[in-house]
């Protein structure tokens, strides 16, 4: 356990020191955890990480919408999170300390189930096992139901609550995307934005915040739909790391490659739909950078689903920091929502198939960004070495915060010149740049090694002679000279990873 917590210490001061994750937030007024500020580098990061998830949802046939982050008590009345969006905690008597009381007693018997107890149950377990509190040893307190909801008030006195899901706020909008749409079913969108939730005392730093960046995909379908899903069919050689609930039943946490037809065949994925919105969610963390070495998905175990889920795997993350983290979840949310909504509005959500009327169901994919970002921060971390006297970043060329900087081997006026023009035309191109004139090559070189910039170019004298400049790989540090005019197009091909950096010498 040391272990990790000295490489998210490490990870975390390094993050710090560049520019990546400041906080807690307010710094300067000591701070509130679970929330963070994001430094130039890491809203970059961030920004290159949202790029690729549009990217990817807008090719799936998704529409992006927005929604506010407010909304009056009826709409989380009626989505369930008033009743069922609870921490069961206990206070201690003596030292007012605050604990979660599940955790608890599932640390001082874990053989125990204690699934679906409320919070009596759980008040008597506490006095039946003789739990007290773990820093004072004190008397604990009646279980109470604590809601992760942070509360807010519109004008004067109208309650209101923050959402601590974007999901709920889409599904209002069903009967605008029933006109959108043209009535027509399947419909998909997605929405990215801030979610907040009233953590008790989050810790594990950037994997608990209070408000954070999610984004979640929802696909409005009929079940006949979910059994025939045409777009199956273009995935069914594709392989995914599984990990089942059958297999971890049997102890077994290993991924097998697994072919989506195999998959499906073996009732592993009960829906052709739903599986392939695991893929979908697989293929995003793929375009986010994460190695298939790095990312698992998980099954849940059926005592592990929320109240609304029909099926629910998880795409995890391997990080150095806290071993694997369960960083996107795909739920079969059924009709739960739609008809709670329909229900508590009075207004019609339904669509008429076949002469009846029936409200659709719903499928989604569900994750917070800050949570990859971590975990790539952690993934992509080198420690200094004898070949490089600098731990540094291996970012993915395709989400680095910066991934091409351009630099003038010398300040001065017949160098500047060219290098200005150079710089402008790697921005035109659409890359994210760096100009630095600062200090010797070597310098500049460490520090775009440090912050994970995987290419650096540079303008000397034989660029005014020939036109060629330097490009320097990160990774193996070697330099090849390209001719001006192929610049861009080079350096598109290194980002996508279409050209190998080899095949340039
Ligand atoms: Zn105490």
């Amino acid at each position: 356990m040391n272990s990790e917590r000295d490489f998210n210490e490490i990870i975390m001061s390094l993050a710090r020191k560049r520019g990546f994750i400041w906080g807690p937030s307010p710094e300067l007024y000591g701070g509130s955890s679970g929330f963070y500020d994001l430094g130039p580098l890491g809203k970059l990061l961030k920004n290159r990480l949202e790029n690729q998830i549009r990217a990817a949802f807008v090719r799936a046939n998704f529409w992006e919408v927005e929604c506010p982050t407010v909304s009056p008590r009826e709409v989380w009345l009626a989505s369930g999170h008033l009743e069922g969006f609870i921490d069961p905690v206990t206070e201690c008597t003596k030292c007012g300390q605050i604990y979660r009381a599940d955790n608890l007693i599932a640390e001082k018997s874990p053989e125990m189930n204690i699934a679906g107890l409320n919070a009596d149950g759980l008040t008597e377990t506490i006095r039946k096992i003789g739990l007290v509190c773990p820093s004072c040893k004190g008397d604990l307190g009646p279980v109470q139901a604590y809601n992760l909801m942070m509360q807010t008030r519109l004008g004067l006195n109208q309650e209101a609550y923050l959402r601590p899901e974007t999901a709920t706020t889409t599904y209002l909008l069903f009967k605008r995307f029933l006109t959108f749409f043209r009535d027509k079913l399947p419909a998909a969108v997605f929405q990215i934005g801030k979610a907040y939730r009233n953590e008790i005392s989050p810790r594990q730093g950037m994997l608990r915040l209070r408000e954070f960046t999610q984004t979640e995909g929802q696909i409005f379908l009929l079940e006949k739909d979910e059994m025939d899903w045409s777009q199956f069919h273009d995935i069914t050689d594709e392989k995914l790391p599984l990990v089942t609930y059958k297999a971890q039943e049997k102890g077994k946490f290993d991924s097998i490659m697994t072919k989506m037809s195999d998959a499906v065949k073996n009732g592993f994925f009960q829906k052709p739909a739903y599986a392939w919105c695991v893929h979908l969610a697989y293929t995003i963390f793929r375009q986010m950078g994460f190695s298939d070495e790095k990312m698992r998905l998980r099954q849940h175990l059926p005592t592990e689903r929320a109240h609304y889920a029909a099926d629910a795997w998880d795409v995890e993350i391997h990080t150095e920091s806290f071993g694997w983290v369960e960083c996107c979840g795909i739920h079969d949310r059924g009709n739960y929502d739609l008809s709670r909504h329909q229900e508590f509005s009075k207004q019609n959500l339904s669509v008429k198939v076949d002469k009846e009327y029936v409200v659709p169901e719903v499928l989604e994919i569900a994750f917070g960004i800050e949570r990859p970002l971590f975990c790539l921060i952690d993934n992509s971390f080198r420690p200094e070495s004898k070949e490089r006297d600098t731990d540094w970043l291996q970012f993915p060329p395709e989400v680095a915060p910066i991934q091409v900087a351009v630099f003038p081997l010398m300040g001065k006026p017949e160098l500047l010149t060219p290098s200005e023009k150079i710089y402008d035309a790697v921005m035109d191109a659409g890359f994210v740049a760096q100009f630095d004139v600062g200090g010797s090559i070597g310098k500049r070189y460490r520090r775009q090694d440090e912050v994970g910039t995987p290419f650096c170019i540079t303008i000397d004298y034989t660029t005014i002679e020939d036109e060629t400049i330097t490009v320097r790989d990160r990774d193996t540090m070697e330099q090849v000279r390209v001719h001006t005019s192929d610049l861009t197009k080079v350096l598109r091909g290194l980002v996508r990873g279409t050209i190998q950096f080899n095949s340039l010498k």
